[in-house]
């Protein structure tokens, strides 16, 4: 099935992406809002009943604590964040649901599946001289109570293993970081969409910042050059939404 008319999904620069549920619901994913491209402050955010965050890097953690402690979201995270964040949120270990790779946790008629993604995950320990490990990197599919599948691969590489979660979850819209340098640009990209069996891709993480250098208009011409054609590619910027 497809995206339906009831899902609205805004994207905030960066990976910062906001679903509007059929349900009513208002999903986060990677909420930095602070990001120099995002049209909305974190200040403003309204609403946030599911929270998700990718890794422990500080532009996918973002304002997600300030978030968390403000509206009390449900939090579906890796089990190292979520023994990290149990110290810094109010409610304590209550405030996040600890879970893995191939797991999926319910939150009402929603369902969160965490997948694998192939980057690194932590950020600078003040104090510590190292890096604190909050926690592998992850990408998450969502399906919606409607049955319609949203997969955000959070900062990753194209891997094989992207054919597994074409399989299993048969996302409807694919989130992909094709800014390069951090990520896979739009060559891996296109692979990825392959791998996938996706019909539309959401291009994230990049034009934040000038490395970021990938494009939508890239990612059409690579998939052009793979024959995928057909494959829609949401040409957005920052504030744009997909759906009603
Ligand atoms: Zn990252």
């Amino acid at each position: 099935m497809g995206l339906d008319g009831a899902t609205k999904i805004t994207w905030y620069g960066h990976a910062c992406v906001e679903v509007r549920t059929p349900g009513g619901k208002t999903i986060l994913i990677d909420p930095w809002f602070g990001n120099p491209r995002s049209p909305k402050a974190a200040a403003d955010v309204r609403a946030c009943d599911l929270l998700l965050v990718t890794h422990g890097h500080g532009d996918h953690m973002g304002d997600a604590v300030a978030l968390a402690s403000r509206l009390r979201p449900a939090w579906p995270c890796i089990h190292e964040m979520s023994l990290w964040l149990a110290r810094r949120l109010p409610g304590g270990s209550d405030a996040t649901i600890g879970m893995n790779k191939g797991g999926t946790v319910a939150v009402g008629e929603i369902a969160v599946t965490m997948v694998g993604a192939d980057h690194s995950a932590g950020d600078w320990n003040p104090g510590a001289e190292t890096t604190l490990y909050l926690g592998e990197p992850a990408g998450f599919v969502v399906r919606l109570e409607s049955g319609a599948t949203v997969y955000h691969a959070g900062d990753t590489n194209v891997f094989g293993d992207m054919r597994l979660i074409g399989e299993l979850y048969r996302p409807d819209l694919a989130l992909l970081p094709i800014g390069g340098h951090y990520t896979m640009g739009p060559r891996e990209a296109a692979l990825a969409v392959e791998l996938l069996g996706v019909e539309a891709v959401a291009p994230i993480h990049w034009g934040t910042f000038p490395i970021l250098a990938g494009t939508p208009a890239a990612l059409r011409h690579e998939l052009d050059e793979r024959g995928l054609r057909g494959v829609v590619v949401h040409d957005w910027k920052p504030g744009d939404a997909i759906g009603s």
